[in-house]
Protein backbone atom coordinates (compact mmCIF):
# COMPACT_ATOMS: atom_id res chain seq x y z
CA UNK A 1 0.00 0.00 0.00
CA UNK A 2 1.32 3.33 -0.85
CA UNK A 3 2.26 5.40 1.79
CA UNK A 4 3.99 9.34 2.32
CA UNK A 5 7.18 9.25 4.62
CA UNK A 6 6.87 11.29 7.74
CA UNK A 7 10.82 11.67 7.39
CA UNK A 8 11.74 10.62 3.55
CA UNK A 9 15.34 11.19 4.36
CA UNK A 10 15.79 9.82 8.01
CA UNK A 11 18.92 7.50 7.60
CA UNK A 12 19.60 4.49 10.37
CA UNK A 13 20.99 6.39 13.40
CA UNK A 14 24.85 5.88 13.38
CA UNK A 15 24.93 4.45 16.61
CA UNK A 16 23.15 1.05 15.30
CA UNK A 17 25.13 1.03 12.28
CA UNK A 18 27.89 0.94 14.35
CA UNK A 19 27.33 -1.37 17.09
CA UNK A 20 26.07 -3.74 14.32
CA UNK A 21 29.47 -3.26 12.80
CA UNK A 22 31.12 -3.71 15.79
CA UNK A 23 29.08 -6.90 16.56
CA UNK A 24 29.97 -8.57 12.83
CA UNK A 25 33.63 -7.71 13.25
CA UNK A 26 33.41 -9.04 16.54
CA UNK A 27 35.28 -5.40 17.34
CA UNK A 28 35.53 -3.47 20.44
CA UNK A 29 32.44 -1.20 20.48
CA UNK A 30 33.52 2.32 21.76
CA UNK A 31 31.13 3.78 19.15
CA UNK A 32 27.64 3.93 20.89
CA UNK A 33 27.84 5.50 24.31
CA UNK A 34 27.05 2.71 27.06
CA UNK A 35 28.92 1.26 29.94
CA UNK A 36 30.37 -2.01 29.38
CA UNK A 37 29.97 -2.54 33.34
CA UNK A 38 26.89 -3.36 35.37
CA UNK A 39 25.38 -0.90 37.73
CA UNK A 40 25.41 -0.78 41.10
CA UNK A 41 24.51 -4.07 42.38
CA UNK A 42 22.25 -2.22 45.14
CA UNK A 43 20.41 -0.72 42.70
CA UNK A 44 19.37 -4.03 40.95
CA UNK A 45 18.43 -5.04 44.15
CA UNK A 46 16.26 -2.72 44.86
CA UNK A 47 14.40 -2.82 41.35
CA UNK A 48 14.05 -6.63 42.58
CA UNK A 49 12.79 -5.47 45.84
CA UNK A 50 9.47 -3.57 44.77
CA UNK A 51 8.74 -5.66 42.10
CA UNK A 52 9.13 -8.49 44.34
CA UNK A 53 6.87 -6.04 46.58
CA UNK A 54 4.40 -5.78 43.75
CA UNK A 55 5.24 -2.19 42.49
CA UNK A 56 4.41 -3.57 39.41
CA UNK A 57 1.20 -1.36 38.18
CA UNK A 58 0.90 1.76 36.25
CA UNK A 59 2.78 4.55 38.05
CA UNK A 60 1.25 7.87 38.49
CA UNK A 61 1.17 10.00 35.36
CA UNK A 62 3.82 12.65 35.98
CA UNK A 63 6.01 9.88 37.70
CA UNK A 64 6.08 8.61 41.45
CA UNK A 65 5.83 11.69 43.93
CA UNK A 66 9.16 10.37 45.98
CA UNK A 67 11.57 10.12 43.04
CA UNK A 68 10.25 13.51 41.79
CA UNK A 69 10.84 15.25 45.43
CA UNK A 70 14.18 13.48 45.64
CA UNK A 71 15.28 15.08 42.41
CA UNK A 72 14.15 18.50 43.78
CA UNK A 73 16.05 18.07 46.71
CA UNK A 74 19.13 17.21 44.35
CA UNK A 75 18.96 20.10 42.44
CA UNK A 76 18.36 22.29 45.21
CA UNK A 77 21.40 21.41 46.89
CA UNK A 78 23.39 21.26 43.85
CA UNK A 79 22.57 24.05 42.18
CA UNK A 80 20.63 26.24 44.88
CA UNK A 81 17.66 26.21 42.78
CA UNK A 82 13.61 25.84 43.91
CA UNK A 83 11.94 23.24 42.05
CA UNK A 84 8.14 22.75 42.75
CA UNK A 85 8.26 18.54 42.07
CA UNK A 86 4.80 18.55 41.74
CA UNK A 87 4.36 21.31 38.90
CA UNK A 88 7.77 20.99 36.81
CA UNK A 89 9.19 17.69 37.18
CA UNK A 90 7.84 14.74 35.12
CA UNK A 91 9.40 11.17 35.06
CA UNK A 92 10.17 10.44 31.33
CA UNK A 93 10.78 6.99 29.41
CA UNK A 94 14.32 8.08 29.01
CA UNK A 95 15.82 11.51 28.01
CA UNK A 96 14.52 10.79 24.76
CA UNK A 97 11.27 11.09 25.32
CA UNK A 98 11.62 14.10 27.49
CA UNK A 99 13.21 16.40 24.38
CA UNK A 100 10.48 14.65 21.87
CA UNK A 101 7.84 15.55 23.62
CA UNK A 102 9.10 19.30 24.73
CA UNK A 103 9.62 20.23 21.22
CA UNK A 104 5.85 18.48 20.36
CA UNK A 105 4.74 20.61 23.04
CA UNK A 106 5.79 24.21 21.56
CA UNK A 107 6.39 23.77 17.86
CA UNK A 108 4.30 24.24 14.83
CA UNK A 109 3.88 23.36 11.10
CA UNK A 110 6.32 26.33 9.77
CA UNK A 111 8.39 27.35 12.82
CA UNK A 112 12.31 27.35 12.58
CA UNK A 113 14.18 25.62 15.83
CA UNK A 114 17.99 26.22 15.74
CA UNK A 115 19.97 23.25 17.09
CA UNK A 116 23.70 23.51 17.33
CA UNK A 117 25.84 21.08 15.20
CA UNK A 118 27.18 18.51 15.89
CA UNK A 119 23.97 17.91 17.26
CA UNK A 120 22.95 14.53 19.27
CA UNK A 121 20.26 12.49 16.38
CA UNK A 122 17.08 12.59 17.83
CA UNK A 123 16.72 16.48 17.71
CA UNK A 124 16.19 16.78 14.00
CA UNK A 125 13.66 14.02 13.40
CA UNK A 126 11.43 15.30 16.53
CA UNK A 127 11.47 18.79 14.86
CA UNK A 128 10.42 17.60 11.46
CA UNK A 129 7.77 15.23 12.81
CA UNK A 130 5.43 18.39 13.72
CA UNK A 131 5.89 20.04 10.92
CA UNK A 132 9.03 22.04 12.33
CA UNK A 133 12.21 23.14 10.69
CA UNK A 134 15.81 22.30 11.70
CA UNK A 135 18.22 25.21 11.44
CA UNK A 136 21.42 24.34 12.09
CA UNK A 137 24.38 26.74 13.76
CA UNK A 138 27.60 24.79 13.02
CA UNK A 139 30.63 24.48 15.33
CA UNK A 140 33.96 24.06 14.11
CA UNK A 141 36.78 22.10 15.10
CA UNK A 142 38.98 22.00 17.11
CA UNK A 143 37.73 24.32 19.37
CA UNK A 144 33.69 23.87 18.77
CA UNK A 145 32.94 27.47 20.47
CA UNK A 146 29.65 28.81 20.17
CA UNK A 147 29.77 32.56 18.90
CA UNK A 148 26.16 33.61 20.46
CA UNK A 149 26.65 36.51 18.20
CA UNK A 150 26.79 34.16 15.21
CA UNK A 151 24.36 31.90 16.62
CA UNK A 152 21.84 35.25 16.90
CA UNK A 153 22.17 35.60 12.91
CA UNK A 154 19.65 32.70 12.02
CA UNK A 155 17.17 34.00 14.73
CA UNK A 156 14.02 34.91 12.21
CA UNK A 157 10.67 35.57 13.55
CA UNK A 158 9.70 31.61 12.85
CA UNK A 159 11.87 31.11 15.14
CA UNK A 160 10.22 29.14 18.13
CA UNK A 161 12.72 27.48 19.92
CA UNK A 162 16.80 26.43 20.08
CA UNK A 163 18.41 23.96 21.79
CA UNK A 164 21.44 23.64 23.62
CA UNK A 165 23.36 20.56 24.93
CA UNK A 166 25.63 20.84 27.79
CA UNK A 167 28.03 18.77 28.53
CA UNK A 168 27.93 18.37 24.90
CA UNK A 169 27.42 15.08 22.78
CA UNK A 170 29.47 14.42 20.66
CA UNK A 171 32.68 17.26 20.97
CA UNK A 172 33.22 16.86 24.67
CA UNK A 173 32.75 20.07 25.22
CA UNK A 174 30.54 22.24 27.49
CA UNK A 175 29.03 25.75 28.03
CA UNK A 176 30.22 28.63 30.67
CA UNK A 177 28.69 30.99 32.85
CA UNK A 178 29.67 33.52 30.00
CA UNK A 179 27.86 31.09 27.70
CA UNK A 180 24.58 31.13 29.24
CA UNK A 181 24.68 34.75 30.52
CA UNK A 182 25.22 35.37 26.30
CA UNK A 183 21.98 33.32 25.71
CA UNK A 184 20.24 34.79 28.23
CA UNK A 185 20.78 38.40 26.87
CA UNK A 186 20.33 36.98 23.28
CA UNK A 187 16.61 35.90 24.27
CA UNK A 188 16.04 38.42 26.52
CA UNK A 189 13.13 40.07 24.29
CA UNK A 190 12.60 37.30 21.93
CA UNK A 191 9.28 34.85 22.48
CA UNK A 192 11.81 31.43 21.77
CA UNK A 193 11.41 28.60 23.53
CA UNK A 194 15.11 26.46 24.89
CA UNK A 195 15.10 22.99 25.48
CA UNK A 196 18.32 22.09 26.99
CA UNK A 197 19.51 18.87 27.08
CA UNK A 198 22.11 18.45 30.09
CA UNK A 199 21.79 13.69 30.22
CA UNK A 200 25.88 14.45 31.20
CA UNK A 201 25.30 16.87 34.11
CA UNK A 202 27.62 15.06 36.39
CA UNK A 203 30.22 14.06 34.02
CA UNK A 204 32.02 17.26 34.11
CA UNK A 205 35.97 17.50 34.56
CA UNK A 206 38.92 18.52 35.82
CA UNK A 207 37.41 20.76 38.73
CA UNK A 208 35.10 21.93 36.98
CA UNK A 209 31.09 22.74 37.14
CA UNK A 210 28.75 21.87 35.28
CA UNK A 211 26.82 25.00 34.71
CA UNK A 212 22.91 24.46 34.35
CA UNK A 213 20.71 26.71 32.65
CA UNK A 214 18.00 26.07 35.43
CA UNK A 215 20.34 28.71 37.23
CA UNK A 216 18.88 31.42 35.21
CA UNK A 217 15.23 32.33 36.12
CA UNK A 218 14.98 34.63 32.86
CA UNK A 219 16.11 31.63 30.71
CA UNK A 220 13.92 28.90 33.15
CA UNK A 221 10.75 30.67 32.47
CA UNK A 222 10.74 29.51 28.59
CA UNK A 223 12.59 26.55 28.87
CA UNK A 224 12.72 22.43 29.23
CA UNK A 225 15.57 20.84 30.55
CA UNK A 226 16.24 16.83 30.44
CA UNK A 227 17.71 14.54 31.91
CA UNK A 228 18.94 10.68 31.97
CA UNK A 229 19.09 8.41 34.46
CA UNK A 230 20.17 5.71 32.22
CA UNK A 231 23.17 8.15 31.81
CA UNK A 232 24.10 9.02 35.13
CA UNK A 233 23.89 5.21 36.57
CA UNK A 234 25.08 3.12 34.08
CA UNK A 235 21.64 1.39 33.19
CA UNK A 236 20.91 3.44 29.41
CA UNK A 237 18.66 0.10 28.82
CA UNK A 238 16.28 1.06 31.72
CA UNK A 239 15.23 4.09 29.32
CA UNK A 240 14.56 6.55 32.14
CA UNK A 241 14.90 10.14 32.37
CA UNK A 242 12.89 13.13 33.34
CA UNK A 243 12.40 16.89 32.52
CA UNK A 244 12.05 19.96 34.60
CA UNK A 245 10.12 22.91 33.07
CA UNK A 246 8.35 25.26 34.79
CA UNK A 247 4.50 25.09 35.61
CA UNK A 248 3.02 26.01 32.40
CA UNK A 249 4.98 24.14 30.12
CA UNK A 250 4.91 21.33 32.23
CA UNK A 251 1.18 21.16 32.26
CA UNK A 252 1.09 21.47 28.54
CA UNK A 253 4.10 18.99 28.32
CA UNK A 254 2.25 16.58 30.28
CA UNK A 255 -0.99 16.82 28.35
CA UNK A 256 1.42 15.04 25.51
CA UNK A 257 2.60 12.63 27.99
CA UNK A 258 -0.01 11.18 28.67
CA UNK A 259 -0.81 9.75 25.63
CA UNK A 260 2.28 9.00 24.44
CA UNK A 261 3.89 6.67 27.44
CA UNK A 262 1.25 7.76 30.18
CA UNK A 263 3.52 6.62 32.53
CA UNK A 264 7.27 5.05 32.91
CA UNK A 265 8.57 1.77 34.81
CA UNK A 266 6.83 1.93 38.43
CA UNK A 267 9.70 -0.45 40.21
CA UNK A 268 12.57 1.48 38.62
CA UNK A 269 11.19 4.33 39.88
CA UNK A 270 10.38 3.06 43.39
CA UNK A 271 14.26 1.62 43.43
CA UNK A 272 15.93 5.38 41.73
CA UNK A 273 13.67 7.64 44.87
CA UNK A 274 15.42 4.83 47.25
CA UNK A 275 18.61 5.14 45.29
CA UNK A 276 18.97 8.73 45.19
CA UNK A 277 19.19 9.06 49.00
CA UNK A 278 22.46 8.79 49.04
CA UNK A 279 23.76 12.00 47.42
CA UNK A 280 27.43 9.95 46.55
CA UNK A 281 25.86 7.69 44.12
CA UNK A 282 25.72 10.26 41.52
CA UNK A 283 28.51 12.87 43.11
CA UNK A 284 31.28 10.25 42.94
CA UNK A 285 30.53 10.00 38.68
CA UNK A 286 32.81 12.71 37.39
CA UNK A 287 35.71 11.16 39.85
CA UNK A 288 35.25 8.01 38.49
CA UNK A 289 34.86 8.59 34.70
CA UNK A 290 37.60 11.01 34.64
CA UNK A 291 39.68 8.39 35.82
CA UNK A 292 38.82 6.30 32.80
CA UNK A 293 39.34 9.09 30.62
CA UNK A 294 42.66 9.76 31.75
CA UNK A 295 43.76 6.03 31.66
CA UNK A 296 42.43 5.88 28.23
CA UNK A 297 44.52 9.13 27.22
CA UNK A 298 47.50 7.86 29.08
CA UNK A 299 47.12 4.55 26.86
CA UNK A 300 46.72 6.56 23.67
CA UNK A 301 49.76 8.39 24.19
CA UNK A 302 52.04 7.58 21.27
CA UNK A 303 49.11 7.00 19.01
CA UNK A 304 48.82 8.76 15.71
CA UNK A 305 45.40 9.01 16.90
CA UNK A 306 45.68 12.83 18.55
CA UNK A 307 43.29 13.41 21.08
CA UNK A 308 40.88 17.06 21.52
CA UNK A 309 40.34 18.02 25.31
CA UNK A 310 37.22 15.99 26.85
CA UNK A 311 35.80 18.63 29.46
CA UNK A 312 32.63 16.32 30.00
CA UNK A 313 30.67 13.45 28.95
CA UNK A 314 31.87 10.48 28.13
CA UNK A 315 33.21 10.39 25.22
CA UNK A 316 36.88 12.27 23.56
CA UNK A 317 37.30 13.15 20.25
CA UNK A 318 40.43 12.11 17.98
CA UNK A 319 41.91 13.73 14.82
CA UNK A 320 42.92 11.35 12.64
CA UNK A 321 44.14 13.56 9.76
CA UNK A 322 47.72 12.85 10.31
CA UNK A 323 46.79 9.01 9.50
CA UNK A 324 44.19 9.08 6.95
CA UNK A 325 41.96 11.63 4.52
CA UNK A 326 39.11 9.25 4.10
CA UNK A 327 36.09 10.62 5.05
CA UNK A 328 34.92 10.47 8.86
CA UNK A 329 32.40 7.36 8.16
CA UNK A 330 34.91 5.02 5.28
CA UNK A 331 37.57 5.79 8.15
CA UNK A 332 35.45 4.57 11.32
CA UNK A 333 34.68 1.53 8.97
CA UNK A 334 37.62 0.34 8.04
CA UNK A 335 39.76 0.97 11.77
CA UNK A 336 36.31 -1.44 12.66
CA UNK A 337 37.22 -4.02 10.11
CA UNK A 338 41.18 -3.67 10.54
CA UNK A 339 42.07 -2.80 13.64
CA UNK A 340 38.73 -4.38 15.39
CA UNK A 341 37.61 -1.20 17.63
CA UNK A 342 34.43 0.64 16.68
CA UNK A 343 34.19 4.49 17.10
CA UNK A 344 31.71 7.01 15.61
CA UNK A 345 31.98 9.46 12.75
CA UNK A 346 31.61 13.39 14.07
CA UNK A 347 29.95 13.94 10.57
CA UNK A 348 27.04 11.75 11.29
CA UNK A 349 26.12 14.68 13.60
CA UNK A 350 26.05 17.60 11.39
CA UNK A 351 23.13 17.77 8.76
CA UNK A 352 25.66 18.96 5.87
CA UNK A 353 27.96 16.05 6.49
CA UNK A 354 31.30 18.48 7.60
CA UNK A 355 34.16 16.54 7.70
CA UNK A 356 36.76 17.45 9.96
CA UNK A 357 38.73 14.16 10.38
CA UNK A 358 37.70 13.26 13.88
CA UNK A 359 36.24 10.30 15.76
CA UNK A 360 34.52 9.97 19.03
CA UNK A 361 35.45 7.20 21.74
CA UNK A 362 33.14 6.14 24.24
CA UNK A 363 35.32 5.63 27.37
CA UNK A 364 32.95 4.20 29.34
CA UNK A 365 34.15 1.08 29.42
CA UNK A 366 35.97 -1.41 31.80
CA UNK A 367 39.94 -0.70 32.15
CA UNK A 368 41.27 -3.45 30.53
CA UNK A 369 38.56 -2.58 27.79
CA UNK A 370 40.10 0.52 27.56
CA UNK A 371 43.87 -0.48 27.24
CA UNK A 372 43.15 -3.18 24.85
CA UNK A 373 41.36 -1.08 22.55
CA UNK A 374 44.30 1.48 22.83
CA UNK A 375 46.64 -1.04 22.10
CA UNK A 376 44.55 -2.04 18.66
CA UNK A 377 44.74 1.75 18.06
CA UNK A 378 48.31 2.18 18.30
CA UNK A 379 49.33 0.21 15.72
CA UNK A 380 47.41 2.79 13.17
N1 LIG B 1 20.74 13.56 24.77
C1 LIG B 1 22.03 13.27 24.59
C2 LIG B 1 22.98 14.39 24.32
C3 LIG B 1 22.47 11.96 24.64
O1 LIG B 1 23.75 11.68 24.44
C4 LIG B 1 21.55 10.94 24.88
C5 LIG B 1 21.98 9.51 24.92
N2 LIG B 1 22.04 9.15 26.23
C6 LIG B 1 20.21 11.28 25.07
C7 LIG B 1 19.84 12.59 25.00
C8 LIG B 1 19.15 10.23 25.30
O2 LIG B 1 19.13 9.79 26.62
P1 LIG B 1 18.27 8.50 27.03
O3 LIG B 1 19.09 7.31 26.72
O4 LIG B 1 18.01 8.69 28.50
O5 LIG B 1 17.01 8.55 26.24
N1 LIG C 1 23.52 8.63 23.58
C1 LIG C 1 24.26 7.54 23.07
C2 LIG C 1 25.38 8.04 22.17
O1 LIG C 1 25.48 9.18 21.87
C3 LIG C 1 23.49 6.52 22.27
C4 LIG C 1 22.04 6.71 22.15
C5 LIG C 1 21.44 5.79 21.13
O2 LIG C 1 21.94 4.73 20.83
N2 LIG C 1 20.39 6.23 20.55
O3 LIG C 1 26.18 7.25 21.77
Amino acid sequence: MAFKSKLPHQEISIFSVMSKLAQEEKAINLSQGFPNFSCDPILIDLVRKYMVEGKNQYAPMPGLAALRQIIAHKIKSLYQVDIDFEKEITITAGATQAIYNSIQTVVHTGDEVIIIEPAYDSYSPAIKMCGGIPVAYQLNAPNFKVDWDELGKLISDKTKMLIINTPHNPTATRLDEDDLQKLNDLLADKDIFVLSDEVYEHLVYDQQKHVTLLSYPELYKRSFVSYSFGKTFHATGWKMGYLVAPPILTAEFRKIHQFTVFSVNTPIQHALAEYMQEPNNYLELGDFYQKKRDLFLEAMNGCSLKPLPSAGTYYALFDYSEVSDQKELDFAKEVTRKFKVATIPVSAFYSQKIENRVLRICFAKKEETLIEAASRLSRL
